[in-house]
């Protein structure tokens, strides 16, 4: 067992922190203020080697690691930006494509998912359900050589942003409801594809989060994902993926509070001397350390793990089981050792209490994964 970083992996690492400080921290105000990002963002991302981190060369990806791929979220988490999202969804699309696309599939959609000239998608919640594979209203009917899609999905990050999505649809054909999913690549530029304005969250401003419509869009055939009615499994290997990164980004995070509280325990009066001299303080600073430690070993692991092809399903929903309400205490702990200037926005660790919340939530439900994690003991 290794627990120091390869000098690769040190080396992507560092270049993340320079891409945060040079392409990051100078938008975020306006990020914040606009709810969304410059379009180029994610050629910024492609420019910094980002993107298409585990597609190999020939596709125009980089061939390298997950774990590399957590290092960067990690370090964009503790910008406390949303600009991680993209680059997750970009990678994470892209390594779904690479894993169940025939030749052509790869051939068409991964060059521009790695030079950054399309946003990618995933799409499988809709106003009914984000949980439930049959409960899915969508629809895909056959139509010769394409598929005709009716139908809305909900909180659709980047659906409104040029590029395609992997959209998991309800498939006209397919009888058995428990098997009906499908995956198809959808061009978001399609005829009868429109979105809604973007949802207003209580954190991750610019996430670009919206409903999409469909309105008898044709979706080519040859866009089919994988084999038909196989979309459900489709989704739960990419979602497994997901859950590490999210848990990298949260590590980040939690990172940037406990940054943040070291300083101001040091800077901050109390009774004429520094606040940190305070058992309370210095207990709950210890607290977070540990609880931030212990994430990111747990998810530096299950990156490597996934590294080496272990089925990642219930690894990763431990993960989520722990990380989510570690990082969450973290940032609330890091507001209570500001004071009143933890709850302003003037303060950074305002946004990073905000921001930590959505993790329970997305990339499935806190309570799917205990059941996950929870079945797979009694199996
Ligand atoms: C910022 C943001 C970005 C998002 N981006 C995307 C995206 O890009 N693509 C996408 O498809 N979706 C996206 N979503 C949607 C998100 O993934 C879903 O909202 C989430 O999976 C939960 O679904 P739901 O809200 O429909 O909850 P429901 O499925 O209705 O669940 C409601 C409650 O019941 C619980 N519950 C449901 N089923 C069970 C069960 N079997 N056992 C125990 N408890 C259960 C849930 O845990 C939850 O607490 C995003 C959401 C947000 C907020």
């Amino acid at each position: 067992m290794d627990f120091n970083l390869s000098p690769e992996s040190k080396m992507i690492a560092k270049a993340a922190q320079d891409f945060c400080k040079k392409e990051v921290l100078p938008i975020m105000d306006s990020i914040i203020e606009k709810d969304d990002y410059p379009d180029e963002l994610l050629m910024r991302f492609a420019k910094a080697r980002m993107l298409g981190m585990v597609v190999p060369k020939e596709y125009g990806g980089v061939g390298t690691s997950n774990l590399n791929i957590i290092l960067i979220l990690e370090e964009l988490g503790k910008t406390g930006s949303v600009c991680a999202y993209p680059m997750m969804m970009n990678n994470s699309t892209a390594e779904t494509i690479l894993h169940w696309g025939s030749e052509d599939v790869k051939k068409r959609f991964l060059p521009p998912l790695c030079d950054g000239s399309a946003y990618a998608s995933t799409a499988f919640t809709e106003p009914a359900t984000g949980s439930d594979p049959t409960a899915l209203t969508t629809t895909a009917v056959p139509d010769g050589d394409d598929f005709i899609v009716n139908g809305t999905k909900r909180y659709i990050t980047s659906g409104n942003k040029k590029g395609f999505g992997v959209f998991y649809l309800k498939d006209e054909e397919i009888k058995d409801q428990k098997g009906n999913v499908t995956a198809f690549i959808v061009d978001k530029s399609s005829q009868g594809y429109t979105t809604s304005a973007p949802w207003q969250f209580m954190g991750l401003e610019g996430i670009n989060c919206v409903d999409v419509f469909f309105k008898d869009v044709r979706v080519p055939r040859a866009n089919i994902l994988g084999e038909r009615g196989n979309g459900f499994r489709i989704l739960l290997r990419w979602i497994a993926g997901e859950r590490i990164e999210q848990a990298a980004y949260m590590v980040g995070l939690g990172q940037a509070a406990l940054d943040e509280s070291i300083q101001y325990s040091k800077e901050r009066l109390v009774r004429g001397k520094p606040m940190g001299f305070m058992q309370g303080i210095q207990w709950m600073l210890a607290e977070m350390k540990t609880k931030i430690d212990a994430c990111r070993l747990l998810t530096y692991r299950a990156a490597c793990l996934q590294d080496e092809g272990v089925h990642i399903d219930t690894l990763s929903s431990e993960l989520k089981i722990f990380v989510t309400p570690a990082v969450q205490d973290v940032t609330r702990m890091a507001l209570q050792i500001h004071g009143s200037y933890g709850y302003s926005k003037e303060y950074k660790v305002e946004r990073l209490f905000r921001y930590a919340a959505h993790a329970g939530v997305i990339a499935s439900s806190s309570e799917i994964n205990r059941s996950i994690a929870g079945s797979a003991l009694l199996r």
